[in-house]
């Protein structure tokens, strides 16, 4: 079945005006085919990964059959966390914009209570909530379940993971027999297909075929490391790539929380998040990661499902997942919104299977490339900062630190030591952390395939990179417009943020470096160099 538009679905105008203030322009596939059936009445279970759409496909159909005119609870709507709940609390209100006399209701813990029952006295028609506070409600006869016409299930594996199982259970007990229950869930399992069997009726089931769910606007990559290299190359990526906020996934909790530890340990913004901490933790953490106060949030798989935070710049897999269907649901937390994300993996020995078998999947491309080694940091961090400098000298009004340096300054010390040493103190100091002294951390080199290859190329180095929006064949043009040297001899081109690896044969590697002396790629005037050794490690962001 493929997408639908909206407007195919006979609803009401209220909603389509509101689904078009959000900027959705046709359903999703999960939303094409549940939400007709839901209309309808039908039962359904749904999967599908993360950031499908869910909640609208049962937030559509459940403001749809709310009657407006009666004042009592109608639907009611059981999600794992308070995070959760606040997030499809939110997607209600933007669907009711155009629509006034619809009361939604989240019912979380860690809320006051009163304000809560004072807000509930009022009168809601739908309530979203997790299932300890619902029965919290209950108890206190401050909701009443006997109205209720649809029950909503959302992440229904995590709710029963996390140990809700008897709660919800309770919940739908005391809800009529006759009502619709949803159902969605992004895995399936025993437990899962029992609580279905209980109590949904005739459920169809609704499963977005693999196709479906690949994510083509993020860029996957993996790199070839050593086990005990990880944390190593998380760094140095994460030092070049310099990304706002990343998630990093690991297999276990221990190890999340060992990442975390030896991240905190180096200086970077990092805490962890899995399934052995407490609601109150979790929300914490996840408000420390919305706000930027943590950029790196180092996860199992389980505990961040259902995440929605727009803004995640790389997601790394830490590990490779042991599911190939985790994969999909790890890279889904970046590129989202539109906006492009990246997706980092870090491959040990024969992982390279493991990877294999989740291209084959997900129907998608992870290409190798090589980690980036300790000299093109250390060549980012000092382009940077001389560019601060430059910046700075051109904002002028520097007579008083002039004056200063004149002060220190005789036969034995020339401006330029100054100069040398300042560099120093502010370089220096960040130089010599990593946990490696040896400059290449890639396992296989993967020109080594090619022997030949390798030997007649000579790597070079630009100090411009894709953040210059220098591509691939901004630098062929220019070397072929500038050198004589003809596009395709011109070997591999590793472009990063803030520079680029080219190899080139050896013949024509001085001509380039000579003929591109003083020009310009993308109007930015760049410098093109033989690759070097490294000298020593850098380091960035301490606190
Ligand atoms: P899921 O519950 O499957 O993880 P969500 O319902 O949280 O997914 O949706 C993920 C994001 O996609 C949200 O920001 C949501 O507003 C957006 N979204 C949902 N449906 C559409 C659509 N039809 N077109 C564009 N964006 C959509
Ligand atoms: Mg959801």
């Amino acid at each position: 079945m493929e997408k639908l538009k909206f407007d195919e679905m006979q609803l009401s105008s209220w909603i389509l005006r509101a689904v078009t203030d959000m900027g959705f322009e046709e359903a999703t596939p999960i939303q094409s085919q549940a939400i007709p059936l839901i209309k309808n009445g039908h039962d359904i279970i749904g999967q599908s990964q993360t950031g499908t759409g869910k909640t609208a496909s049962f937030g559509i159909p459940c403001l749809e059959m709310i009657d407006p005119d009666d004042r009592r609870l109608q639907a009611v709507i059981l999600c794992p966390t308070r995070e959760l709940a606040i997030q499809v609390s939110e997607e209600f209100r933007k669907l009711l914009k155009y629509k006034d006399n619809i009361r939604v209701l989240p019912v979380y813990g860690g809320q006051p209570i009163d304000r809560q029952i004072l807000a509930l006295k009022k009168g809601a028609q739908v309530i979203i909530g997790t299932p300890g506070r619902i029965m919290d409600h209950m108890r206190r006869r401050t909701l009443k379940m006997e109205t209720v016409k649809y029950a909503v299930l959302d992440e229904a594996d995590e709710m029963l993971d996390m140990g809700f199982r008897d709660d919800i259970e309770l919940i739908l007990s005391k809800t009529p027999e006759e009502r619709q229950t949803v159902m969605f869930s992004a895995t399936m399992n025993q437990e899962v297909l029992e609580l279905t069997e209980k109590y949904l009726k005739n459920p169809e089931y609704i499963k977005i075929s693999r196709k479906e769910l690949t994510v083509p606007q993020i860029e996957q990559i993996y790199f070839d490391v050593k086990e005990k290299d990880k944390l190593e190359a998380l760094c140095r990526l994460i030092d070049v790539y310099d990304p706002k906020l990343s998630i990093v996934f690991c297999n276990t909790k221990k190890r999340v929380d060992e990442v975390v530890e030896q991240l905190l340990g180096r200086g970077y913004f990092a805490d962890g998040l899995h399934g052995d901490l407490k609601q109150a933790q979790r929300d914490r953490v996840m408000q420390k990661f919305r706000s930027g106060a943590i950029e790196i949030l180092v996860a199992t798989d389980v505990a961040a499902r259902g995440i929605d935070v727009d803004d995640v710049d790389i997601v790394f897999n830490f590990d490779i997942p042991q599911d190939e269907e985790y994969y999909v649901h790890r890279i889904g937390r970046t590129g989202r919104a539109g906006r492009s994300g990246k997706a980092f993996s870090f491959c040990v020995g024969k992982e390279i299977y493991k990877l294999r078998d989740i291209m084959q999947y997900a129907k998608t491309k992870i290409t190798q490339q090589k980690l980036p080694t300790v000299t093109d940091i250390e060549r980012t961090k000092k382009d940077i900062f001389l560019e601060k400098i430059k910046a700075n000298i051109a904002e002028g009004n520097l007579e008083k630190f002039a004056e200063y340096v004149e002060s220190i300054c005789d036969e034995e010390i020339a401006p330029i030591d100054v100069a040398a040493a300042l560099l120093r103190m502010q370089l220096g100091s960040t130089i010599s952390d990593y946990s490696k002294s040896e400059d290449d951390l890639n396992a296989h080199n993967p020109h080594n395939a090619s022997e030949k290859y390798a030997k007649d190329m000579v790597r070079l180095f630009i100090n411009a990179g894709k953040k210059n929006k220098i591509r691939a064949k901004d630098i062929v043009g220019a070397f072929a417009g500038e050198t004589k040297v003809p596009g395709e001899v011109i070997g591999e081109i590793d472009l990063y943020d803030d520079f680029v690896y080219v190899d080139v044969p050896y013949e024509y590697a001085k001509d380039i470096i000579d003929g591109m002396k003083n020009k310009k790629i993308k109007g930015k005037r760049i410098i093109v160099e033989k690759a070097k050794k490294p000298k020593a490690p850098v380091k960035k962001k301490r606190r």
